[in-house]
């Protein structure tokens, strides 16, 4: 029997490569080969970027702790930061992003916007951010529109399956009928 949960591989959407977990699968992407789920400093006044959230998490708490402390602790998630994204879509691909309307979210999005501002004003990195949050929040509505229904094919193929009759079963009805019909005339009459 086919098990539908355990033949699945994490598969990387940048290169061929091929993962047992997706926590394998993380630690591939965010590796040097791609660095795709690098995070901006929302602070800082130049461009400074994180390959890993809790690398942001130390810097922040020791260079912009006031800052932090007038936040909640979740402000600094893995999913909250989602808002802080390099690549925006392909963080949301491994990381759930915080719910957009989350009061912690809009502060994120706010800063963040802050922080643009400053950056000599470039309207491209400004668009491009918003462009990214939005196809970031985008392709996770969809991934879990395609996750259900492929919840709901597996279910009915396995509802299928259970209909069908068992093997033995097949196997005693096949073996009667060629039975039957080898055996020669003469064999009934004997009886
Ligand atoms: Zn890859
Ligand atoms: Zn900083």
């Amino acid at each position: 029997m086919i098990n539908y949960f355990t033949d699945k591989m994490e598969k990387c959407w940048l290169c061929p490569k091929e993962f047992n977990s997706r926590t394998d699968l993380y630690n591939h992407v965010i590796s040097k080969e791609h660095r795709r789920q690098s995070v901006y400093c929302p602070w800082c006044p130049t461009e400074k970027t994180f390959t890993r959230v809790t690398d942001l998490n130390k810097h922040c708490n020791s260079r912009h702790f006031v800052e932090v402390n007038c936040l909640p602790k979740m402000f600094l998630s893995l999913n909250n930061c989602f808002y802080f994204a390099v690549y925006p879509q392909d963080y949301a691909r491994l990381i759930k992003p915080q719910l957009f309307e989350s009061s912690i979210a809009m502060d994120a999005r706010r800063i963040m916007m802050q922080w643009v501002e400053k950056q000599h004003f470039n309207p491209a990195l400004r668009d491009n951010i918003r462009k990214g949050w939005k196809a970031g929040l985008q392709s996770r509505i969809n991934e879990l529109e395609n996750g259900k229904e492929e919840k709901e094919n597996k279910k009915r193929k396995r509802e299928a399956e259970e209909v069908k009759p068992s093997t033995e079963v097949k196997e005693i009805y096949s073996n009667t009928i060629t039975n039957d019909t080898k055996r020669p005339k003469h064999a009934f009459q004997t009886k």
